[in-house]
């Protein structure tokens, strides 16, 4: 069956698959959804909340955040807001990291893929120490794969569109691994004018244009910085509430698998 990933299975690691994206762009969704269905169709993954200010976890998780710190009692213990709450628990959590490691390493005979869900707000990942000792240490043992979710709902917005990617773009030159965007939430609308955008740099630029944008030729160098960024991208469209895009979301870990084989 198209299912049956050849590449995963040969693999002798799982696939950590580390799940970013801004808030509200359905990332645990996702996680939930993806879990679902490789529970169905595929072994079972192994499945990580890093985000210890969630309320609940939707999916059955194998290694939960929450179970190691407690992020209001850190506030209380450190006097701190919400935020430094939440990246000092995960700093604590990542002093543990080797463990969540060996969990991982002694699952390998039964796990194809790993599955990462991070908080709610991306820069507490991607702006922390803890964030890049965690993808660092991933991406040196495992084969790793970023995927960076997107609202497509709110992109259909040419600037809110164009600022998500000039952040996906920053976040792949910092953490330099294979990178997929997910283009969520197509149940709403379809990510084909997104594609569409990537692929034509001119079409995006009209689009920008009828948005009576005030930085027009900011917007166009930007657009053409992403244009080089968008070469070595694969997007995909996906609904977390219904599943579709599974089959083309697994395809592209396996094309992103095998950049990591020869590129890292
Ligand atoms: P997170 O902050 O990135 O983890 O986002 P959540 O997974 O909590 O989702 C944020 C909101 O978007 C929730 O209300 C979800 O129900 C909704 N959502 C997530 N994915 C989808 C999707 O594919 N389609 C639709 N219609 N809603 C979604
Ligand atoms: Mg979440």
């Amino acid at each position: 069956a198209e299912i049956d990933q050849p590449l995963l299975e040969r693999h002798k690691k799982p696939v950590c698959l580390i799940v970013l994206g801004m808030a509200g762009s359905g990332k645990t969704t996702f996680v939930q959804q993806l879990t679902g269905l490789l529970h169905m169709k595929k072994k079972a993954p192994y499945v990580i909340n890093l985000d210890p200010a969630c309320r609940e976890v939707p999916y059955p998780v194998n290694i939960d955040i929450r179970d190691t710190v407690n992020y209001k009692e850190v506030m209380k213990q450190y006097s701190l807001g919400p935020n430094g709450g939440i990246v000092t628990s995960l700093n604590l959590f990542a002093t543990k990291f080797d463990q969540v490691i060996k969990l991982i390493e002694k699952k390998s005979e039964n796990t194809e893929i790993a599955i990462f869900d991070t908080p709610g707000q991306i820069e507490v990942f991607t702006w922390s120490a803890s964030g890049s000792i965690i993808s660092e240490t991933l991406g040196a043992l495992f084969p790793t794969v970023v995927v960076y979710v997107i609202d497509t709902v709110r992109s259909v917005s040419p600037v809110t569109f164009m600022s998500n990617m000039l952040y996906a773009c920053s976040i792949l030159y910092k953490l330099r691994l294979p990178f997929i965007i997910v283009m969520n939430k197509i149940d709403v609308v379809s990510h084909k004018f997104a594609l569409e955008w990537m692929k034509d740099f001119e079409m995006f630029e009209e689009a920008v244009e009828r948005d009576k944008s005030h930085h027009a030729n900011l917007s166009r160098s930007l657009s053409l910085t992403l244009d080089e960024f968008y070469k070595d991208i694969t997007t995909v469209g996906f609904s977390a509430v219904t599943g579709e895009g599974f089959e083309e979301f697994l395809a592209a870990v396996d094309a992103a698998v095998v950049e990591y084989e020869t590129e890292y």
